[in-house]
């Protein structure tokens, strides 16, 4: 028998699991030793082998290749006609091969690595389970069968499981089924046919799928492996690893890099040949010297490790941004956010701590402390009409749930009643709660024991909840006692009052006259300047329900009485102000679009120093009403849209990116999914987000936090300054190179590099020294710049102006070196000094790349180690190399002050670059 055609009954007997307590620790235990952990195993690794191969086929490495078995292949033909063979070369070519492999291999383990561990982090969603008889959130991975689990809208469903009870649940499958419309789910439904389709499985709720709408509770029958996502998990979503837009430009910039460089060999080659063939030097050697010195020259040129670079910084770079809290989920994100202009923030837990707490509660007539609040109805619409929970263990409180509601929640645990149920007034007209009323609530009948909120929830028989939504900005429960219906609603409370005509002052139900209603908006308006935000209660007793439940919520919200309101306060985030104050210096325009009201947001606004005398501060209302030609007209001077509601911030993002500027959005609600998906960087809520929005998400910010953006927006700006550099850094070494040896070839001098030479001159280029510039540390002066235009160009002109002079630089210094042999070495040394001065003009360069504007290299020099344990080890090689590369290297010791010669030599590009620096910097050139 197929599990969904099982009863609830017969699934919880199965595995013995008490539907009001759910698991015991024990069980838990039992559970997962038995069934195992809610995981996918791990793919299958790709042996060493098959990275090898894959490698082997990269265009450079088969280039190679190639050229090393044709020297073997020459050199064996003259080894068996008895003439002198060489083989030196053939085996620097395969060495190269090999370490070009081997940190290609190691590279790419890194940055895999990198998107494991976000993989792991973004799959850790977190579950809020029945256990021991408490509502407890735990991790995904920690659920077990058996377990009890309540969803809720937006919530990603954990496991496979049979629905308990269903409120109104609409579930998206599409991710399994390819249905896009939500399926209505229901626990009754009993299901005969064994054969019944996914989508047809309305008892059930499947991993992986969203929940749209409502509410459940599951009891979890699989997990990991064997859920349905399980089956299918290689299509799995995971962090997007997709070539981002700049990583394509360096692509194709490696690759018109590549084509002058191999036309630039061939040139040579052809050269080299008619040279030959002119001065009757056609030989075995003549032409294999040619060949290989091509060949050389085409890698040195070839920037081939410039796509693993970008790849290993991005990977490299996103796991220290998820360390500052931002996770990025596709890879773009990570250079997109550092060209944002605008960001459309939130309000609610991103620019304040979302840590709410009720101050005042108005009831009665009277503005009262919470712990004074006796109104049975107030107390009931707190605990009942809400999803929301407290787990209070011995010394800490943890709220589960939307916060507005806990707050609730806490103000109602510091009444009277929930403390000692015998000092409750007596029952009245206001709804005042009774002293045996307080003592119904608590199960054990004991009135010794504080009336805890759960008390008060089980003891309700709710008949139908109308969920909150961010549109409705209410939220209603149908509860029944003693054949009558109560209804009760919360909300904003323009909302609540405009379905009341009857509010409860001094214990009496009266008209709520428009006078009552000034009078008590004035009130709010006080509050509201304070920044608190309001809520607003209403309740109505009703006989008599008709109709289908789904349809008659405006009938059940009319004629209510108006029970009162509370104010809640919500701090400001401690670091959201020199944010925002960054923001301004940076180039990025703010706008705050918040649910909340209009006198709230404005007072956070004023409190955030966002408003200057242009400033535009509107409702979504307003905004609704005009055209998008007007819209447009005032949308720059527009910093708070206050009642905003999804459709708005989709219609403002939108706007935004036609008028050319690049957006970054914030969202929790499962409604700003479409308005996530549309901004250049949409940003979702890890602690407050509903799955749904981080889902559509680019960057999760796992502290909610305004500044966190702030500081992605650097890291991005700096991911995009370190892709600079190393493009300074190789670009100009990739020019000295070919020009160098073009210029020999001109001169008519002998070849300065040989290939094994050149060969290690681009391992240099290509590989460790030129990553260790791609993790340069952020600059300060990151955020007192103008994001740069998504379409600039990666080379800006200054840059470009440096790679020619201090190119053209070294080229005259190394023409110095091999024409007029400036050092003075002897003519045995010569191809040592040439070799060793090259390198070191590439390492002492590789400083003056760090820079990209006119800055002192020294400024920073000791900021970035990788670096410098990078060069000082490419440095200490090269002194090896030189002393001991004897034949293969072609070189000869030097002497101590041959070396210090040939250091100062080559230092003077960094004197060169620094006086040019100080010239620009003092005439700003
Ligand atoms: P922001 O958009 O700035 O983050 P927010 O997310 O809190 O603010 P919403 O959640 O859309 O905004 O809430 C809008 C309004 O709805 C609130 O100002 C409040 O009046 C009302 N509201 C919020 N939560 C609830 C709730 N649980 N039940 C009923 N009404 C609520």
């Amino acid at each position: 028998m197929e599990i969904f055609q099982k009863s609830i009954e017969e699934i919880l007997n199965g595995f013995q699991v008490d539907v009001s307590r759910g698991l015991n620790d024990v069980q838990v235990l039992e559970n997962e030793k038995k069934y195992g952990k809610n995981q996918f195993s791990p793919s299958e690794k790709v042996s060493i082998i098959k990275k090898i191969l894959e490698a082997l086929k990269e265009p450079m490495i088969f280039i190679l290749l190639i050229a090393a078995l044709i020297t073997i292949g020459m050199n064996l033909y003259k080894y068996f006609q008895g003439l002198h063979a060489e083989f030196t070369e053939s085996i620097g070519i395969l060495i190269a091969i090999g370490l070009s492999v081997g940190i290609n291999i190691i590279m790419e383990g890194r940055s895999q690595k990198a998107f494991d561990t976000l993989n792991s982090i973004n799959e850790d969603i977190k579950v809020k389970v029945l256990r021991n008889g408490d509502i407890q959130y735990i991790h995904k991975k920690d659920v077990v069968i058996g377990d009890i689990v309540k969803i809720d809208t937006g919530d990603k469903v954990p496991a496979d499981g049979r629905l308990i009870d269903t409120l109104q649940l609409k579930v998206d499958e599409s991710m399994l089924t390819g249905e896009s419309a939500p399926v209505d789910k229901d626990s009754d439904i009993i299901i005969k046919e064994p054969k019944t389709s996914l989508s047809e499985r309305k008892n059930m709720v499947f991993a992986g799928t969203f929940v749209t709408y409502g509410q459940g509770t599951i009891v979890v029958t699989s997990i990991g492996d064997k859920t349905e996502m399980g089956n299918i998990a290689e299509e799995l979503k995971s962090t997007e690893t997709k070539s981002t837009p700049l990583q394509e430009k360096l692509d194709k910039l490696a690759k018109s890099i590549s084509l002058l460089g191999i036309i630039a060999a061939g040139l040579i080659f052809s050269y080299e040949l008619f040279k030959i063939y002119t001065s009757n030097s056609l030989s075995f050697d003549t032409i294999q010297n040619a060949f290989m010195t091509s060949i050389a020259l085409i890698v040195a040129a070839v920037p081939e490790g410039l796509p693993t670079v970008v790849a290993i910084t991005l990977a490299l770079n996103i796991i220290k941004m998820a360390g500052s809290n931002a996770l990025v989920r596709k890879l773009v994100a990570c250079e997109t956010i550092g060209s944002i202009n605008v960001i459309c923030s939130d309000k609610t837990g991103t620019l304040t701590k979302n840590q709410m707490t009720v101050i005042d509660i108005w009831n009665n007539g009277d503005l009262l402390n919470p712990s004074d609040l006796k109104s049975r109805f107030m107390i009931e619409n707190f605990t009942i009409n809400s999803t929301a929970d407290i787990n209070i263990q011995e010394n800490s409180v943890k709220f589960i749930g939307n916060p507005t509601e806990c707050a609730l929640l806490k103000a109602f645990s510091e009444t009277d009643c929930s403390r000692e149920p015998a000092q409750c007034s007596n029952y009245s007209s206001s709804g005042t709660i009774c002293e045996a009323k307080c003592r119904d609530y608590v199960s054990d009948g004991n009135n010794e024991v504080a009336v805890d909120y759960t008390d008060i929830r089980n003891a309700a028989e709710v008949i139908y909840q109308y969920p909150f939504s961010s549109e409705k900005k209410s939220m209603t429960t149908v509860t029944k006692e003693d054949g009558i219906y109560n209804v009760y609603t919360k909300g904003s409370p323009e909302k609540v009052i405009s379905l009341c005509d009857k509010i409860i002052i001094n214990d009496e139900v009266q008209d709520f006259t428009d006078e009552l209603k000034e009078k008590i908006n004035n009130e709010i308006i006080k509050l509201q300047k304070q920044a608190k935000r309001i809520l607003g209660f209403s309740h109505r007793n009703i006989d008599e329900v008709k109709g289908e439940w789904n349809k008659i919520q405006n009938k059940l919200e009319d004629s209510m009485i108006f029970d009162g309101f509370v104010s809640i306060a919500d701090p400001l985030r401690d670091d959201v102000y020199d944010a925002i104050e960054k923001c301004k210096s940076s180039g990025i325009n703010i706008k705050m679009l918040t649910g909340d009201n209009i006198v709230t947001a404005t007072s956070i606004a004023k409190q955030l120093n966002m408003v200057n005398e242009d400033s535009i501060i509107v409702e979504a209302q307003q905004i609704d009403e005009m055209s998008d030609e007007e819209l447009l007209k005032i949308l720059d001077k527009i910093v708070v849209i206050a009642r905003s509601k999804p459709l708005t911030k989709m219609r403002i993002v939108n706007l935004l990116k036609k008028t050319g500027n690049v957006v970054a959005v914030t969202g929790d609600g499962i409604n700003d999914a479409p308005a996530l998906k549309n901004a250049d960087v949409g940003i979702a809520m890890g602690i407050t987000g509903t799955e749904v929005s981080k889902e559509a998400s680019d960057i999760i910010l796992l502290d909610d936090s305004f500044s966190t953006i702030v500081k992605a927006v650097e890291w991005g700006r700096g991911i995009y300054e370190n892709f600079q550099r190393f493009i300074q850094f190789q670009l100009t070494v990739n020019l000295i190179a070919v020009v160098t040896v073009i210029v020999c070839e001109i001169l008519g001098k002998e070849l300065p590099f040989t290939t094994i030479q050149l060969l290690w001159v681009n391992l240099i280029m290509d590989g460790p020294p030129a990553l260790s510039l791609g993790l340069e540390a952020l600059r300060e002066h990151l955020m007192e710049k103008e994001p740069v235009k998504r379409d600039a160009n990666i080379i800006t002109g200054h840059m470009l102006s440096r790679i020619i002079v201090n190119g053209i630089f070294i080229i005259i210094m190394m023409m110095l070196l091999i024409n007029n042999n400036i050092l003075g070495g002897n003519a045995q040394q010569q191809n040592a000094i040439i070799f060793t001065s090259f390198v070191l003009f590439q390492l002492f360069n590789a400083f003056n790349s760090r820079e990209l504007e006119d800055e002192s290299i020294f400024k920073n020099l000791l900021k970035n180690k990788a670096m410098l344990l990078m060069i000082g080890l490419t440095f200490i090689l090269q002194i090896i190399i030189t002393q001991f590369g004897g034949e293969i290297f072609r070189t000869v010791p030097l002497s101590l002050t041959m070396w210090l010669k040939v250091i100062g030599y080559t230092f003077t590009v960094v004197i060169f670059s620094e006086l040019i620096r100080f010239f620009r910097r003092t005439f700003s050139f």
